[in-house]
């Protein structure tokens, strides 16, 4: 069966340039760039490259670029490594409550470990609200950390405003931008961000393979102890071949990125006006306009996303629920009860995210499936 896929906020299809660039690292130069021969400078100078095609995506310096082994590796090096590193000068940290959970769980851990941790409410488009932010403030605030856009509903935050009320109080600003980076345009320097997670496997690299951008003179704690690669930041040798896929990854999405966005948005914008004229009783979660160009959430009335998924599954449709389902137990998603939908509403939830394999007859193929089987469902309820 010919596999369509629409989950790319899930992970993404390594691209044939990206695998070639790494392969020879995992073939013929296979030293350890802490090794002092021929083939270990060779693959320490390729991860300088890769360091320097990182840092060009996002506008920040090659030194303040440490490679780490997934986004949830950089989220956890952040915000423990920054909470840590900062708690002579307060125990407060501020967050939102649509944090993926690489950052809502790392929150709850240090709360255990004596951290305050303020999760801020979101509008019903789930943007951040800019006053329960500044009201949230305190003396001991030392770190505000909001993803720049989310998983799930595609929402993007206004960072740079983020960021300025960040720097009025002095508090440090990470940003979890695993979503975004290579889907917008981002510039640490412009944008004013201290820290921020990106991942390789959801910019088409390989799974297994995470960056974190720590501006310099912003003090954390390394996660990993052990050897001294990374600036002393991250022990373990290095991934070579993968940290080769994540630079040629950022490069293509920089020298891309203008067309990339302008093709998805065509697809997203094209997949949102048809469900929402030919299908009933839908609902789009988030934003019309400020979200991610790829990214789509629908909620259909009365159907669970669950049986959707697995009807669309049969049929070789890749596509993703709003939900976390866990052992049985179906959780509302906790991005769409924040942004207000009922519990039934939030397992209602499709969510198609689009790449740029995806072409408009994958999309209308999807649609017409889609409007058979929401007919199916609803029909047999009556
Ligand atoms: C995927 C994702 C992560 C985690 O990245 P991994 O490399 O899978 O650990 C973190 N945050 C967001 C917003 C993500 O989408």
């Amino acid at each position: 069966m010919d596999i369509k896929y629409f989950d790319n906020a899930a992970t993404t299809k390594i691209k044939g340039e990206v695998l070639e660039e790494m392969l020879p690292y995992l073939k013929e130069e296979y030293g350890n760039a802490s090794s002092l021969y021929s083939i270990g400078r060779k693959a320490k100078r390729a991860i300088e490259k890769s360091r320097k095609q990182v840092a060009e995506l996002i506008n920040s310096n090659p030194e303040e670029i440490y490679f780490t082994s997934c986004g949830s590796e950089s989220d956890n090096t952040a915000i423990k490594g920054i909470a840590y590193a900062n708690r002579k000068k307060g125990n407060h940290i501020i967050t939102s409550k649509i944090e993926h959970p690489a950052v809502l769980h790392t929150c709850q851990v240090l709360e255990n470990k004596g951290f305050r941790v303020t999760y801020i409410n979101v509008t019903k488009e789930g943007v951040v609200d800019l006053n329960e932010l500044k009201k949230a403030i305190s003396m001991d605030t030392i770190l505000i950390s909001i993803m720049t856009a989310n998983n799930e509903i595609g929402t993007i935050q206004p960072i740079k405003e983020i960021s300025k009320i960040a720097k009025m109080y002095n508090i440090i600003f990470h940003t979890d931008a695993v979503q975004a980076c290579g889907n917008m345009s981002i510039d640490v320097k412009d944008m004013k961000i201290d820290s921020l997670s990106l991942s390789g496997h959801k910019i088409n690299a390989p799974k297994g393979i995470g960056a974190l951008y720590v501006k310099k003179g912003i003090e954390f704690e390394k996660f990993i102890d052990g050897g001294h690669q990374e600036n002393d930041k991250r022990a373990g040798t290095e991934n070579v071949a993968e940290i080769v896929a994540i630079g040629k990854a950022c490069e293509i999405a920089k020298n891309n990125l203008e067309k990339h966005i302008e093709y998805l948005k065509n697809l997203r914008d094209y997949y949102i006006n048809e469900i929402e004229t030919k299908i009933s009783n839908v609902k789009l979660n988030g934003s019309k306009t400020n979200r991610l160009p790829g990214n789509t959430n629908f909620s259909f009335e009365g159907i669970r996303g669950e049986t959707l998924l697995l009807k669309l599954d049969e049929i070789g449709i890749c596509a993703s629920t709003g939900s976390a389902c866990s052992s049985g137990s179906q959780e509302p998603s906790h991005v769409l009860t924040a942004i207000g939908l009922s519990e039934e509403l939030a397992n209602s939830s499709l969510r198609i995210t689009f790449g740029e394999e995806n072409t408009k007859e994958d999309i209308d193929f999807l649609i017409q499936n889609l409007i058979k089987i929401t007919n199916e469902l609803r029909n047999k309820d009556k």
